[in-house]
């Protein structure tokens, strides 16, 4: 989300343009580095996330079967 320091308020990316200057100041606007990094992590699931999922769940079926097993 663009960030005006002058105006101390989010812009709408569409009003700011490719300018990547205020409408209502007419000053440098911050873009925001930081959201597009969070979008990117929360798009790409790295794969050792998949592996620790894997293992979840194969352990969890591990702990299924011994308890089925347990009851007879
Ligand atoms: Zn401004």
């Amino acid at each position: 989300m663009p960030w005006c320091v002058n105006c101390d308020k989010f812009l709408n990316p569409a009003s700011v343009g490719e300018s990547e200057s205020c409408p209502d100041c007419g000053s440098k606007i911050e873009v925001g580095e930081l959201a597009k990094n969070e979008v990117d992590e929360t798009v790409k699931v790295p794969w050792h996330f998949w592996v620790g999922v894997g293992a979840v769940v194969l352990y969890l079926g591990w702990r299924l079967i011994q308890g089925v097993g347990l009851l007879f």
